[in-house]
């Protein structure tokens, strides 16, 4: 294995162990996390929290409801999650696909080989990677990895990736990096977890050890981004601190930097 593969099994062991599985998604149907994977665009997930209550109030969170209701209602519900003309054009036009190609059926849909379905989902207007991974993973139980801007930002400040690097490269390298993963390791650390969300019914749904591991990690990153590695980053106390290259220099409320060269 590639010091970069090792380099990142350990950050995903080393997260697991400090805070354990994570619960994501915080839904209770697939229809719930594919709207949250389209919601969640461009905005913070306490945005689409206020949305998805609005649609829960209004019992519009199904794929028969999002059939029926007018446009102009949806986007009002959707509205707290900013951009809520195209997200409301953007999940009528899911609505659209999965009648046509599956005859409004989730488990058809879903029932697909991965890459097929992903390359579906990608064709989709409004669909970028990160949303068809998340709809993939998340909602179908498919063994995608979700690459996001906080993995990118963590990778690139450990100086695993460079700037340049593209989406499928990242998800590859993630990827190739956790299939190796032990298959009983997430039972054992789930004694002593410190869990960011409640237990959801789609966060307990049966899947393969794979694509659990892809839904912590993704979990787990996106924990280490919230508290620490931000923009400014907050390296003390970060469980991937042990990690971080040493030749950076870290002060609080600085970005990790280059110690300059000795003479
Ligand atoms: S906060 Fe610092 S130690 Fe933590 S992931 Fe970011 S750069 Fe690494």
């Amino acid at each position: 294995m590639s010091k970069a593969l090792s380099s990142i099994r350990e950050y995903y062991l080393a997260l697991l162990r400090r805070w354990g599985p994570q619960n994501w998604w915080p839904a209770q149907s697939r229809f719930e996390v594919i709207a949250g994977a389209y919601l969640t665009q461009n905005t913070a997930w306490i945005n689409v929290e206020k949305a998805m209550m609005n649609l829960r109030q209004a019992r519009a969170l199904s794929v028969s409801r999002i059939r029926k209701i007018p446009i102009t209602e949806l986007e009002q519900l959707v509205r707290p999650s900013g951009y809520f003309r195209q997200k409301a054009q953007r999940l009528k036009t899911f609505i659209a696909y999965l009648d046509e190609k599956y005859g409004g059926s989730l488990d058809r849909m879903f029932s697909q080989e991965t890459q097929k379905l992903r390359a579906e989902l990608l064709a989709l207007n409004g669909v970028g990677p990160e949303t068809a991974d998340s709809i993939l993973l998340y909602a179908g139980n498919h063994p995608v990895f979700v690459v996001d801007a906080y993995t990118r930002r963590i990778l690139e400040r450990h100086r695993i990736i460079g700037k340049k690097i593209g989406y499928e490269e990242i998800r590859n390298l993630i990827e190739s990096a956790i299939s190796s993963t032990e298959p009983e390791l997430l039972k054992v650390l789930e004694q002593g977890a410190e869990p960011r969300h409640p237990v959801s019914r789609m966060s307990r749904m049966q899947r393969s050890h794979l694509a659990q591991h892809y839904n912590e990690f993704h979990a787990l990153i996106v924990r280490t981004g919230n508290e620490f590695c931000r923009s400014i980053p907050r390296c003390e106390g970060c469980p991937l601190r042990p990690f971080l290259p040493r030749h950076f220099v870290l002060t609080g409320g600085q970005q990790p930097r280059r110690r300059p060269n000795r003479k």
